[in-house]
């Protein structure tokens, strides 16, 4: 059986859901190839991923693509760019409608398989702080990882998680779009040209 489809069958977190306030059942969302050139290292599907069973279909995803300056045909283009989550599942909600985190097994049981699987990417950016400790080993807030970002580009880009309820710190920090941006985005099409 491919990775692909051993991940996709993959039923491991069948209790834990079970027990959150969404009750919901896995269903983990795959997307990369090997010979990806860039790697999108998120952290965890959301309610609208979970219902789509397609990567970043809402809001953040709209916000992440505008970042990276890619339309949704480049984005979802499964030869040139791999998303890869700290959690293929939607981790569901608890008893407060907060998001849960990524579970931990998930990338204990998958993610050096499918790191081993994508090779040498040129470009990986990493999405949230989950992602960051994962491929940084940060264990500085997001702010200030984000703010060193020169120290990882142009190979990796750290970017906070481009959920709403990360618009506050967007105007704090315009720094983000003024001079990161800019660059990342250079960067997305010269990996994508070469
Ligand atoms: S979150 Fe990961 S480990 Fe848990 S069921 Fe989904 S694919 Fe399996």
């Amino acid at each position: 059986m491919s990775l692909t489809k051993e991940i996709q069958a993959c039923r491991l977190c069948t209790d834990r859901f079970a027990q959150t306030a969404t009750a919901h059942k896995p269903r983990p969302v795959v997307w990369f190839r090997p010979g990806a050139r860039i790697l999108i290292a998120g952290q965890a599907p959301g309610a609208r991923v979970h219902a789509s069973g397609k990567p970043f279909t809402d809001p953040s995803g709209d916000r992440l693509r505008d970042w990276l300056g890619l339309d949704e045909k480049g984005f979802y283009d499964q030869s040139q760019v791999a998303i890869v989550p700290m959690a293929f599942c939607f981790p569901g909600y608890n008893e407060r409608k907060a998001d849960l985190p990524p579970p931990p097994i998930c990338g204990r049981t998958w993610h050096d398989r499918v790191m081993n699987a994508l090779g040498d990417v040129p470009l990986t950016i990493l999405v949230g702080g989950h992602a960051h400790k994962y491929h940084l080993g940060a264990q500085s807030p997001v702010t200030e990882t984000v703010s060193r970002w020169r120290d990882h580009a142009p190979r990796v880009f750290a970017l906070p998680h481009p959920s709403w309820r990360n618009t506050a710190w967007l105007k704090k920090n315009p720094w983000f779009e003024t001079d990161l941006l800019p660059v990342l985005q250079q960067r997305v099409q010269e990996v994508l040209n070469d």
